[in-house]
């Protein structure tokens, strides 16, 4: 039933999370990519730590060979070593004092040879041990072309060079020996070359070996803390850049030393990995926990914003837009009929019975009547019209761009069929029909106030035409409108200053056992100065519409009561409004009217209609306990011609039903009489008294006599007369029905 414009719940808490989730997302993005840089700098830094590694190695592997160069340069320039070498028996204890000290202890050599000029190695020292000479096999190899080198260097020199003991740099390789890297150093030993066939003719030579997968690789390990450092005689494959290549001399890669990749980035990252993806992982929910709650407030917020607005547009029992909205929607599409661009029709609808509903079967039929209202009204114009409820039983209906007037009568009649169908409520079926007036736009007028003056006008003409129908409007209900407005005018303006323009006539009423007067009925005139004798139908109506009726009324009854006190053996009767009955201060007045007049209460009876009686508000029922408590008697005027069934007499709380006159003519016919003759036995068994009106002829009498009908009332009697006529009918004692009629049979209606 509610139609709303914004997007639907489901759409939008979608929408919403999307949202929320798309956020987390980015930051999980996010940190990822910190990851992934994270990873990128640490694989940077490890490549850095390794180049440099590889430079320490190779740093290191120079800077032991330069150390072992010097120490056994130094060693080698003793002459007495060489003397010692070339002796012919080689002074053993000496030159293994002197390697040890000098070779093995300062060079760091694993093993020192010592050759004499013709090559002949003299004294071996391995392992800290003395060796023989065949030890030097192994190494011979090796030694030999440095040896060669060596000597050719030392023939190269001049002979002066040689008379010098003169420091020489040493040669240098690394080969494998037994296995293991080695650097390989030949030393000659300074001195005069010695002539041909001597022992030192060549001169002598110092032949060192290193083994680097020793010391050196201990001092790698412990000052640079390249651990796990090794030789290999293939690279790695894995990780070539921790590993650096070991050369001869001739240049061939013989071996390489590698060590474990120390990876400071990888190491740092490993360690704070877990920790980041923690991090992220917290951020991204954190953020998805705020972004939804946030989320969440905006939408509840923006909710309570558009049912707030929904609310204040909308009329809470249909779901209609309400009198607001529709004031809105109509100046929209009047403003396009005004271009001439578009039409349409303004249809006013009323609900005939309403009230009656409400008031019988209690307010939550009503609402529930309401609603089933509203449904069969959207239901018979389509999605682009307008409906709305104004308040209370009323509805408009805005049809855009009608056709022709022919479409709009065929909605409109539609719609009076549609509402006259029954509604089911509280179990029961209800009756309730509809009046609509109808207004066309831009024929009628483009102006909203006048369109809607013009519609209440049509929509009067619908229910005083006798209701269930539609009326357009016409110019000449403009005029019927602007005459009624002119008889309230007048009416304020006589009420003010000539109320003696009122006039009261009474109209007597006879008992029908013993045909004597009983009462009289009194009943306002207006002697208008240009129109004459005006009868009550032609201002009561305004006088009502226009709150004009109580200070009439008051005046009618003052009238009356001042007129009984002349004729003080008849009740008199007086017409009471809804409007009357409805003002608190009523009974009051009624009390001050007959002290005023010196009148008693029980000569007093109200006549009152059904409307009052069914609608009756606590007011109204205080109103008519205060007015039994003065003995004034209340009756119900016009009964049959409102809603109320026969089965409502006995719960209406008054003393007398006066039978309306339509029953009254219609005795002549077989349903009429059984009508009449079911309401007077059933207001009899409640303890009620019965008034027929509008006698006129001797039969209607008769039948409502045999009937045993209390009291008779009718132009058959006497129509009603002034106070004056009365007063003189009173005095001639012409006062019993049968005189009366005979009157009348004679044609003698005017006394
Ligand atoms: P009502 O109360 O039903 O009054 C009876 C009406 O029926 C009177 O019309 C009366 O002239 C008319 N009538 C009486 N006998 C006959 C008959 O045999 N045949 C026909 N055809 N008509 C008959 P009236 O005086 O024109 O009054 C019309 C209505 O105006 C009254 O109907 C009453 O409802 C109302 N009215 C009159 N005076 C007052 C008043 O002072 N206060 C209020 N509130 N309403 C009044
Ligand atoms: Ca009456
Ligand atoms: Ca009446």
């Amino acid at each position: 039933m509610r139609e709303r414009r914004a997007l639907p719940r489901a759409k939008r808490e979608s929408r919403f999370s999307a949202f929320a989730l798309i956020l987390s997302l980015a930051i999980l993005v996010l940190g990822s990519l910190l990851v992934v840089l994270l990873q990128w700098s640490a694989r940077q830094v490890d490549g850095m730590a390794r180049e440099r590694d590889r430079v320490t190695a190779l740093s290191v592997l120079a800077q032991s060979t330069a150390q072992v160069d010097r120490s056994i340069a130094v060693g080698a320039t003793s002459r007495r070593l060489r003397v010692a070498i070339n002796a012919g028996r080689p002074d053993t204890d000496w030159l293994d004092a002197y390697t040890r000290r000098w070779f093995s202890g300062y060079a760091g050599l694993d093993e020192t040879y010592l050759l004499n000029g013709r090559g002949d190695c003299v004294y071996a020292l391995r392992e800290g041990r003395r060796a023989v000479a065949p030890t030097y096999i192994a190494v011979e190899d090796h030694a030999d072309a440095l040896v060669a080198l060596a000597r050719s260097r030392l023939a190269a020199e001049p002979a002066s060079a040689a008379k010098m003991p003169a420091r020489r740099p040493p040669l240098a390789d690394i080969r494998i020996l037994r296995g293991r890297p080695a650097l390989l150093v030949v030393q000659p030993v300074p001195g005069a070359n010695g002539g041909e066939g001597r022992a030192d003719a060549g001169g002598a030579f110092v032949v060192g070996v290193t083994f680097l997968d020793g010391a050196l690789f201990d001092a790698l390990a412990r000052n640079f803390s390249l651990s796990g450092m090794h030789f290999q005689s293939i690279p790695s494959r894995t990780s070539p850049e921790t590993s650096v290549p070991l050369r001869a001399r001739s240049g061939t890669t013989i071996g390489y030393l590698a060590w474990n990749a120390f990876d400071p980035g990888t190491r740092v990252l490993s360690a704070l990995a877990p920790v980041a993806l923690v991090v992220v992982l917290l951020a991204a929910s954190i953020v998805y926990v705020l972004a939804s709650r946030l989320v969440r407030r905006t939408r509840d917020l923006e909710e309570s914003r558009t049912e707030a607005q929904y609310q204040a547009l909308h009329d809470p029992l249909t779901g209609l837009a309400n009198r607001i909205l529709f004031e809105a929607q109509l100046d929209q599409a009047l403003d396009r009929c005004r271009d001439g661009k578009a039409s349409l029709a303004l249809l006013c609808i009323d609900l005939d019975r309403f009230k009656q509903i409400n008031d019988t079967l209690g307010h939550p039929a009503g609402d529930e009547l309401i609603r089933q209202v509203a449904q069969r009204l959207r239901a018979q114009v389509r999605e682009t019209d307008i409906v709305a409820r104004m308040g209370g039983d009323e509805f408009a209906v805005v049809i855009n761009d009608p056709q022709d007037r022919a479409a709009v009568e065929a909605i409109s009649t539609r719609i009076v069929e549609d509402l006259a169908r029954p509604f089911a409520l509280a179990g029961a079926k209800a009756f309730i029909g509809a009046s609509l007036g109808v207004v066309l736009s831009p024929q009628d007028c483009v102006l909203r106030t006048e369109l809607s003056r013009r519609v209440d006008i049509s929509l009067y003409a619908a229910k005083a035409g006798g209701r269930g129908r539609y009326v357009f409007f016409s110019s000449e209900m403009d005029e019927d409108i602007r005459e009624r407005e002119g008889v309230v005018q007048a009416l304020r303006v006589a009420l003010h200053e000539a109320p003696e323009q009122f006039r009261v006539h009474y109209q007597p009423i006879y008992s029908s056992a013993s045909g004597m007067m009983t009462a009289v009925e009194a009943l306002v005139r207006w002697e208008h100065p240009e129109r004459g004798l005006v009868g009550p139908g032609e201002f009561i109506d305004q006088a009502e519409e226009s709150g004009l009726i109580e200070p009439l009324g008051e005046l009618v009854l003052r009238q009356a009561l001042r007129d009984a006190r002349t004729w003080p053996d008849l009740r008199i009767s007086v017409n009471v409004s809804p409007s009357q009955m409805q003002e608190p201060s009523f009974a009051e007045t009624v009390r001050v009217l007959l002290e005023e007049a010196g009148v008693s209460g029980h000569r007093l009876e109200l006549e009152l209609t059904e409307t009052v009686l069914m609608g009756s508000s606590s007011d109204v029922a205080r109103t008519i306990a205060s007015l039994r408590q003065m003995g004034v008697a209340c009756a119900l005027d016009d009964f049959g011609t409102g809603y109320s069934s026969l089965s409502h007499i006995r719960d209406m709380a008054v003393d007398r039903i006066k039978v309306d006159r339509s029953f009254v003519q219609a005795i002549e016919t077989p349903r009429g009489a059984a009508i009449v003759e079911a309401i007077v036995n059933l207001a009899k068994v409640n303890g009620l008294q019965v008034t027929a009106e509008g006698v006129e002829t001797e039969g209607q009498m008769r039948f409502l006599r045999e009937l045993g009908c209390h009291e008779l009332q009718g132009f058959a009697f006497s129509r009603p007369i002034p106070a004056g006529d009365l007063e003189y009918l009173v005095a001639t004692g012409a006062v019993t029905a049968t005189r009366a009629l005979a009157r009348a049979e004679n044609g003698d209606w005017a006394i």
